[in-house]
Protein backbone atom coordinates (compact mmCIF):
# COMPACT_ATOMS: atom_id res chain seq x y z
CA UNK A 1 0.00 0.00 0.00
CA UNK A 2 1.34 3.62 -0.78
CA UNK A 3 0.71 6.26 1.00
CA UNK A 4 0.03 9.74 -0.76
CA UNK A 5 0.73 12.22 1.69
CA UNK A 6 1.92 14.88 -0.21
CA UNK A 7 -1.16 15.11 -2.37
CA UNK A 8 -2.86 16.41 0.29
CA UNK A 9 -0.77 19.76 0.57
CA UNK A 10 -1.44 20.56 3.67
CA UNK A 11 0.97 22.88 5.03
CA UNK A 12 -0.16 24.02 8.23
CA UNK A 13 1.69 26.80 10.36
CA UNK A 14 2.77 26.08 13.64
CA UNK A 15 3.83 28.67 16.24
CA UNK A 16 3.87 28.11 20.57
CA UNK A 17 1.31 30.05 22.67
CA UNK A 18 2.27 29.87 25.66
CA UNK A 19 2.11 32.33 29.45
CA UNK A 20 5.42 34.43 29.94
CA UNK A 21 4.12 36.19 32.76
CA UNK A 22 1.13 36.40 35.48
CA UNK A 23 0.77 39.07 37.83
CA UNK A 24 -1.96 40.22 40.16
CA UNK A 25 -3.60 36.37 39.84
CA UNK A 26 -4.40 33.59 42.50
CA UNK A 27 -4.42 29.64 41.96
CA UNK A 28 -7.88 29.26 40.40
CA UNK A 29 -7.02 32.45 38.00
CA UNK A 30 -3.86 30.70 37.06
CA UNK A 31 -5.25 27.76 36.49
CA UNK A 32 -7.81 28.63 34.17
CA UNK A 33 -5.33 31.06 32.17
CA UNK A 34 -2.98 27.52 31.35
CA UNK A 35 -6.35 25.62 29.92
CA UNK A 36 -7.25 28.98 27.75
CA UNK A 37 -3.76 28.90 26.81
CA UNK A 38 -3.78 25.58 26.10
CA UNK A 39 -6.61 25.75 23.86
CA UNK A 40 -5.24 28.74 21.76
CA UNK A 41 -2.31 26.86 20.93
CA UNK A 42 -4.08 24.03 20.40
CA UNK A 43 -6.42 25.63 17.81
CA UNK A 44 -4.11 28.01 16.25
CA UNK A 45 -1.92 24.96 14.35
CA UNK A 46 -5.20 23.68 12.55
CA UNK A 47 -5.44 24.39 9.00
CA UNK A 48 -8.83 24.72 8.73
CA UNK A 49 -8.00 27.82 11.60
CA UNK A 50 -6.02 29.65 9.19
CA UNK A 51 -8.31 28.99 5.95
CA UNK A 52 -10.99 30.64 8.40
CA UNK A 53 -8.95 33.52 8.64
CA UNK A 54 -8.54 33.71 5.48
CA UNK A 55 -12.14 33.79 4.45
CA UNK A 56 -13.47 36.16 7.40
CA UNK A 57 -10.26 38.97 6.86
CA UNK A 58 -12.04 41.59 5.08
CA UNK A 59 -11.46 45.18 6.34
CA UNK A 60 -7.52 45.70 6.19
CA UNK A 61 -6.45 43.55 3.16
CA UNK A 62 -5.83 46.56 1.33
CA UNK A 63 -3.44 48.14 3.99
CA UNK A 64 -1.66 44.61 4.70
CA UNK A 65 -2.29 41.26 2.84
CA UNK A 66 -3.82 38.08 4.55
CA UNK A 67 -1.20 36.35 3.99
CA UNK A 68 1.20 39.00 5.73
CA UNK A 69 -1.49 39.22 8.64
CA UNK A 70 -1.03 34.95 8.99
CA UNK A 71 2.51 35.48 8.45
CA UNK A 72 3.40 37.85 11.14
CA UNK A 73 0.81 35.55 13.25
CA UNK A 74 2.67 32.63 13.15
CA UNK A 75 6.36 34.14 13.23
CA UNK A 76 5.18 35.33 17.14
CA UNK A 77 6.55 38.58 16.17
CA UNK A 78 4.47 41.90 17.78
CA UNK A 79 5.43 45.38 18.32
CA UNK A 80 7.24 44.80 21.54
CA UNK A 81 8.35 41.56 20.58
CA UNK A 82 9.98 41.98 17.28
CA UNK A 83 11.72 39.16 16.96
CA UNK A 84 10.39 35.83 14.51
CA UNK A 85 11.15 33.11 17.03
CA UNK A 86 7.86 31.62 16.60
CA UNK A 87 6.46 31.53 20.06
CA UNK A 88 3.59 33.78 21.29
CA UNK A 89 4.78 35.02 24.54
CA UNK A 90 1.46 36.02 26.42
CA UNK A 91 2.26 38.39 28.93
CA UNK A 92 -0.89 38.66 31.61
CA UNK A 93 -2.17 40.99 34.48
CA UNK A 94 -5.88 40.47 36.11
CA UNK A 95 -7.45 43.67 37.77
CA UNK A 96 -10.20 43.34 40.60
CA UNK A 97 -13.08 46.06 39.91
CA UNK A 98 -15.69 46.38 37.20
CA UNK A 99 -15.29 49.29 34.81
CA UNK A 100 -18.18 49.36 33.39
CA UNK A 101 -18.67 48.58 29.56
CA UNK A 102 -18.36 44.90 27.80
CA UNK A 103 -14.75 44.26 28.22
CA UNK A 104 -12.79 41.90 29.39
CA UNK A 105 -10.11 44.17 29.75
CA UNK A 106 -7.30 45.80 27.34
CA UNK A 107 -4.17 45.45 26.04
CA UNK A 108 -1.05 47.86 26.42
CA UNK A 109 0.26 48.32 22.73
CA UNK A 110 3.47 49.70 23.81
CA UNK A 111 3.81 47.00 26.87
CA UNK A 112 2.07 44.11 25.03
CA UNK A 113 0.26 43.50 28.45
CA UNK A 114 -2.92 41.95 28.46
CA UNK A 115 -4.80 43.89 31.71
CA UNK A 116 -8.18 41.23 32.24
CA UNK A 117 -10.91 41.34 34.96
CA UNK A 118 -10.41 38.83 37.26
CA UNK A 119 -14.06 38.05 37.80
CA UNK A 120 -14.45 37.48 33.92
CA UNK A 121 -11.97 35.18 34.28
CA UNK A 122 -13.50 33.03 36.72
CA UNK A 123 -16.70 33.96 35.82
CA UNK A 124 -16.78 32.58 32.30
CA UNK A 125 -16.54 29.53 30.41
CA UNK A 126 -12.59 29.23 29.62
CA UNK A 127 -13.43 29.35 26.03
CA UNK A 128 -14.93 32.86 26.80
CA UNK A 129 -11.29 33.25 28.04
CA UNK A 130 -9.35 31.55 25.15
CA UNK A 131 -10.84 33.72 22.60
CA UNK A 132 -10.44 36.87 24.69
CA UNK A 133 -6.77 36.58 24.79
CA UNK A 134 -6.25 35.79 21.40
CA UNK A 135 -8.21 38.97 20.42
CA UNK A 136 -6.25 40.88 22.79
CA UNK A 137 -2.88 39.47 21.59
CA UNK A 138 -3.40 40.28 18.13
CA UNK A 139 -4.05 43.67 19.48
CA UNK A 140 -0.20 43.74 20.54
CA UNK A 141 0.73 43.08 17.01
CA UNK A 142 -0.55 46.04 15.84
CA UNK A 143 -4.37 45.86 14.53
CA UNK A 144 -6.56 47.79 15.97
CA UNK A 145 -10.37 48.79 15.65
CA UNK A 146 -12.19 51.91 16.21
CA UNK A 147 -15.59 52.36 17.75
CA UNK A 148 -16.57 54.51 14.20
CA UNK A 149 -16.21 51.63 12.54
CA UNK A 150 -19.51 50.06 14.70
CA UNK A 151 -21.51 52.12 12.45
CA UNK A 152 -20.38 50.68 9.39
CA UNK A 153 -20.75 47.25 10.33
CA UNK A 154 -16.78 46.43 10.32
CA UNK A 155 -15.54 46.37 13.67
CA UNK A 156 -16.06 43.14 13.74
CA UNK A 157 -14.32 42.29 10.41
CA UNK A 158 -11.29 43.69 12.35
CA UNK A 159 -8.30 41.91 12.45
CA UNK A 160 -8.69 41.28 16.33
CA UNK A 161 -12.21 40.64 16.35
CA UNK A 162 -11.86 37.77 13.56
CA UNK A 163 -9.30 36.09 15.09
CA UNK A 164 -11.05 35.81 18.20
CA UNK A 165 -14.18 34.75 16.78
CA UNK A 166 -12.93 32.00 14.74
CA UNK A 167 -11.27 30.68 17.84
CA UNK A 168 -14.53 31.03 19.31
CA UNK A 169 -16.21 29.34 16.49
CA UNK A 170 -14.07 26.27 16.43
CA UNK A 171 -14.27 25.94 19.96
CA UNK A 172 -18.45 25.54 20.09
CA UNK A 173 -17.76 28.89 22.73
CA UNK A 174 -20.87 29.48 24.81
CA UNK A 175 -21.92 33.09 25.47
CA UNK A 176 -19.50 35.16 27.12
CA UNK A 177 -20.55 38.16 29.49
CA UNK A 178 -18.92 41.22 30.92
CA UNK A 179 -20.58 41.20 34.41
CA UNK A 180 -20.75 43.79 37.08
CA UNK A 181 -18.87 42.23 39.71
CA UNK A 182 -15.61 43.14 41.41
CA UNK A 183 -13.05 40.89 43.36
CA UNK A 184 -13.82 41.58 46.91
CA UNK A 185 -12.12 39.74 50.05
CA UNK A 186 -11.49 36.56 48.10
CA UNK A 187 -14.54 36.53 46.04
CA UNK A 188 -16.42 38.19 42.97
CA UNK A 189 -19.34 40.41 44.32
CA UNK A 190 -21.94 42.51 42.98
CA UNK A 191 -20.04 46.00 42.04
CA UNK A 192 -20.93 48.62 43.98
CA UNK A 193 -20.87 51.63 41.06
ZN1 LIG B 1 -10.18 44.81 21.01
Amino acid sequence: MVMIVSSLNVSAQTVIVKLKTVTNYDVICLQKLNRAVALVDSVVQLPEFERRIRKKITVQKKFRSKKKILARFYSGANVVDPEKDGTIDLIVSTYNKYEGGLSFGRTSERTGKITTHKCFILNNDVRCLAKHLLHEYVHSMGYKHFRIMKGFGLFHKTVPYVFGTVLGDMLDCPTCLAQEVDWVDGGCEPAEN
